[in-house]
């Protein structure tokens, strides 16, 4: 299995970009049966999601508009539960259904912290899309709309995700080498 170093660790391919694609893919698939309607915004919390958000929005083919918000809660290798308020969001939500755009949903701490700020805003709905889902890491009990893969509790560099903000690059997703 093909290896690469980032910084100090060692990580070797897990999930090739065809196999991301295709999970992608299938959430626009259902995304454009059930959103059509709807014209949701689309809210990508950065870093990570930014080429999940990207390759997603490639595939709809109904109105919606996409804003990005951030929030910084993850350093090195584990999840710390610390989750900072969320900043960026200009768009009046009120009414509207939004869909959450993650890349990932570890102990969920983070997705709930995001559904809650934004259920203040009173919007119609909160839809919630992650590219992966780690369900042994995930501590919360919340719906995920749309889930592309479901991963084991690993720690992954790759496709937008980092290892002390290295790797984002990478097309294909890598596991940690223990
Ligand atoms: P949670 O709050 O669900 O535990 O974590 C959510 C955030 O932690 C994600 O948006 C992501 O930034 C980060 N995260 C969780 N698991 C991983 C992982 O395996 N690799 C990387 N690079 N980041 C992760």
């Amino acid at each position: 299995m093909k290896r690469i170093k980032l910084l100090d660790r060692e990580f070797e391919l897990s999930i090739p970009f065809e196999k991301i694609d295709n999970a992608i893919a299938g959430i626009a698939d259902r995304m454009n049966e059930e959103l059509v309607d709807k014209d949701p915004l689309m809210i990508c919390v950065l870093n990570g999601s930014f080429m999940f958000a990207a390759d997603l929005m490639k595939k709809l083919n109904f109105p919606c508009e996409i804003s990005f918000v951030k929030l910084s809660s993850y350093e090195g290798t584990s999840s710390t539960g610390k989750v900072k308020e969320l900043i960026g969001l200009n768009e009046n939500i009120e009414g509207r259904c939004v869909v959450i755009l993650e890349d990932i949903i570890d102990t969920g701490f983070t997705i709930e912290k995001i559904k809650n700020q934004l259920l203040g805003y009173q919007p119609s709905e909160v839809k919630i899309a992650t590219m992966l889902f780690k369900p042994e890491a995930c501590k919360v009990d919340i719906d995920i709309d749309y889930a592309g893969m479901e991963i084991p509790n690993d720690f992954i560099v790759g496709y937008g995700l980092d290892y002390d903000g290295h790797g984002r690059n990478l097309a294909d997703i890598y596991t940690v080498v223990e």
